[in-house]
């Protein structure tokens, strides 16, 4: 007997090996497989085949062991991944083993702990007093805090805010600050327990769910756009409660769970038990227990982040990607990957519906569907017919007195004015800045030099309060000194981060509680759940941050959005350059007036005329990605293109011969279909010390581009001059 083994190291390719009688019934499809590799003894490899006839010459050898009863993957899975494999250009052994949770690839056995019902839990009423008391508790002070403004939660959401806060809950409990209980969920049959009660739908999303039950049984892929807040999620839960009354599964992606944990808590609320949930924030052995659960039919819903494209749903019927424009979808490192594109392979795979769901759409899903290959659903409005924020552009050129040569002041007169009045009426305010520190670059007077990494082409960025300069890139960190280390000069920083934008908004509204919530202030998931919490709760006025104050929470007491600068994507060498600003200021612009009281955004920019700017202020999707379409059109980008990327890394001497040396191999396979862009140095030309060279090959479809890649392989496996070669097809970073 023989099997194809894909062993988990980077080589392309699956090997066969024999089976020993002993262990031809163990041995199944999908199950992970301990064989000699190379000249290692043992190498994990999962059964991807059953070959009939052994490869001509060769000597084979043997599978040493068979570490899976129950195989992880299913047949359905074995063959998404060969389809991945295929596609990305990607050794498979590195996918199956990318996709497993790290508990499986070490350990024997699937046995996870049962549970039952739903744990809800909720704070007393009198716990507010007790507050103040928590000081020293830091983790249970934020939880406590994180009650308190949501009131009675699955116990689920708790732990997707708060990965490490298992010991703070069973504190408070004891305490009597916090009550949990658990709720057995009566889902299964199709009826929805009172606490995750399903309101009745509007017209719109009746609609929308008509359709997609319509297409259940076969593959179909719908987008789903509509605003936030207009009811997404509500057809999402329904499709799901359909499915789920019909005896099948689901799968359901989103961009992260820390940083929306309550959308892992409605699914909780409305599914209990049935829903496995798999992220980052848990540990290895939990991620392992929901894989078994999963695995074994015990959960019949999965609720991850990208890597959960690759979960052992049974019986699956609809694949949700939530926020599918979310760059977070695209796996850059290892093998990559594209889970919102696995998506609908793996819909087609086992006839399932897909939905992909957005307020920005991506372009290629946008043009998808207009080809008729995606069916188009909107959701116009919002669920009360709550408008959109009032947009307000604050020209930042016209800020520039005539004559006079130093910059603008980055916080407008316009916008701190703004920043008082929502402080004065008890309201809050959420600004956003997408860059960290204080400064971002800093500069010698008197020669010019700049601060910059010695590992990587990028400048450091002064972080003031802690008296460091900081690679964004690779982490160095060296002391930030007022005089220039080449000649003594005084040095000046330019450029401004969140920091400094935090300092200049305490000396607006000095009375006001200010909080910074970005990777600096905030270490890990529970500092930022605990200062999300804080902010929902009202003890904070105003929040400055990164993306991370974009998504998150819904808070009712924002009335006004602050961007500081939108233009800071905008310059990137990256063909989604407006593509992403404008998503960034529809997201940010729609943190603003979810409450009872109407909302305000004021948008700074360079470029108030840019499509991007412009089209974010007027909430005019269509305008922007018509007139963006037209240029890609016009451009020859996705996608109205394929892209390979082939990144090569070495030393400067070596990369660049090794980019040199494929660019040669690729010439005579481009025939005049296939545009090479490069060989030229990356964007960010060193990280680590590293080189970094890139080949970009653009043609209008795959297959073109896969030939190119074959007249590469041989190449890209020995590259000369020690350099590492990647493959990225349809790449997301162009950096
Ligand atoms: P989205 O996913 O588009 O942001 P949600 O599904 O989260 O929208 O809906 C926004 C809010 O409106 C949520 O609080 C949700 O519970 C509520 N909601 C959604 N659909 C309905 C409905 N048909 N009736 C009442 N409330 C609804
Ligand atoms: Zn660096």
């Amino acid at each position: 007997m023989l099997v194809e083994v894909a062993v988990a190291a980077a080589v392309r390719g699956t090997f066969t090996y024999r089976v020993p009688a002993a262990l031809a019934e163990e041995v199944k499809l999908g199950a992970r497989v301990a064989v000699p590799f190379g000249r290692s003894r043992r190498a994990t490899g999962y059964v991807v085949g059953f070959p009939t006839a052994p490869p001509g010459g060769l000597e084979l050898r043997d599978v040493a062991e068979v570490l899976d009863a129950v195989p992880p993957f299913t047949a359905k899975l074995v063959e998404l991944i060969r389809w991945a494999e295929e596609y990305y250009l990607v050794p498979p052994g590195e996918l199956l083993r990318a996709a497993l949770p790290p508990g499986l690839n070490t350990r024997k056995g699937t046995q996870g702990p049962v549970r039952r019902g739903v744990e809800y839990a909720e704070a007393d009423p009198g716990a507010a007093a007790a507050v103040a008391t928590l000081s020293r508790a830091r983790a249970q002070r934020a939880l406590l805090e994180y009650l308190l403004a949501r009131g009675r939660i699955p116990v689920e959401e708790l732990r997707a805010a708060f990965p490490r806060g298992r010991a703070a809950l069973g504190a408070l409990a004891r305490r009597g600050l916090v009550r949990v209980e658990t709720e057995t969920p009566v889902a299964r049959a199709g009826l929805l327990p009172a606490s995750g009660a399903a309101p009745r739908l509007t017209a719109a999303q009746a609609a929308a769910l008509a359709e997609i039950e319509g297409a259940f049984g076969a593959f179909a892929t719908f987008l789903l756009h509509g605003i936030t807040g207009s009811g997404k999620t509500e057809v999402y839960l329904h499709a799901i409660a359909r499915a789920r009354a019909a005896g099948k599964g689901a799968l359901v992606l989103v961009p992260e769970i820390a940083l929306t944990p309550q959308l892992s808590g409605r699914f909780r609320a409305r599914f209990g038990d049935e829903v496995a949930l798999l992220h980052s924030g848990l540990s290895g052995a939990e991620r392992h227990a929901e894989w078994a659960r999963l695995r074994k039919g015990d959960a019949r819903i999965c609720v991850g982040v990208r890597s959960a494209i690759f979960a052992p749903v049974q019986d699956l019927a609809v694949i949700v990607v939530d926020e599918e424009h979310e760059g977070s979808f695209k796996q850059e490192d290892g093998p990559s990957y594209h889970a919102r594109d696995l998506a609908v392979v793996r819909g087609k795979l086992e006839d399932a519906v897909v939905i992909l769901g957005s307020a920005t759409p991506s372009l290629e899903t946008l043009e998808n569907s207009r080809r008729g290959r995606y069916r188009r659903l909107e959701l116009p409005a919002r669920i009360d017919d709550r408008p959109l924020p009032e947009v307000e552009l604050v020209d930042l050129r016209r800020l520039r007195r005539p004559g006079q040569a130093t910059a603008p002041p980055f916080v407008s007169p316009r916008l701190a004015e703004a920043i008082e009045e929502t402080v004065a009426a008890g309201q809050q305010v959420i600004l956003f800045l997408n860059r960290r520190g204080y400064e971002t670059l800093v500069v010698c007077e008197a020669c010019g030099a700049e601060a910059r990494c010695t590992e990587c082409s990028v400048s450091l960025t002064h972080h003031a309060r802690r008296g460091i300069l900081l690679c964004h890139t690779c982490g160095r960190t060296e002391r930030m000194e007022t005089r220039c280390p080449a000649c003594g000069g005084v040095r000046f920083g330019v450029g401004v981060g969140t920091e400094q934008v935090e300092e200049a908004v305490r000396a607006i509204v000095p009375a006001a509680r200010v909080a910074r919530l970005d990777r600096d202030a905030v270490g890990s998931a529970d500092d930022t759940a605990a200062v999300l919490a804080r902010f929902a709760r009202r003890d904070l006025d105003v929040l400055v941050g990164t993306q991370m104050v974009t998504k998150g929470h819904d808070f009712p007491g924002v009335t006004l959005v602050g961007v500081v600068l939108a233009d800071t994507a905008l310059a990137l060498p990256d063909f989604r350059a407006a593509e992403r600003t404008f998503q960034l200021l529809t997201q940010v612009a729609g943190r603003a007036g979810r409450g009872s009281e109407a909302g305000r955004v004021i948008v700074q920019t360079f470029n108030p005329g840019m499509r991007a700017v412009a089209c974010a202020a007027t909430h005019d999707y269509a305008t922007f990605a018509e007139g963006e379409l037209a240029e890609r059109r016009r451009l020859g980008w996705p996608p109205f293109s394929r892209l390979l990327a082939v990144r090569v890394e070495g030393s400067a001497t070596g990369a660049r011969r090794a980019a040199e040396t494929l660019a040669h191999a690729a010439r005579p396979a481009l025939r005049g279909e296939v545009a090479m862009l490069g060989p030229a140095p990356a964007a960010i030309e060193r990280i680590r010390g590293r080189t970094r060279w890139h080949l970009l090959f653009r043609a209008p479809t795959p297959q073109a581009l896969f030939r190119v890649h074959g007249a590469l392989a041989a190449v890209a496996h020995h590259p000369p001059g020690g350099a590492s070669v990647r493959f990225d097809v349809d790449p997301y970073s162009m950096m």
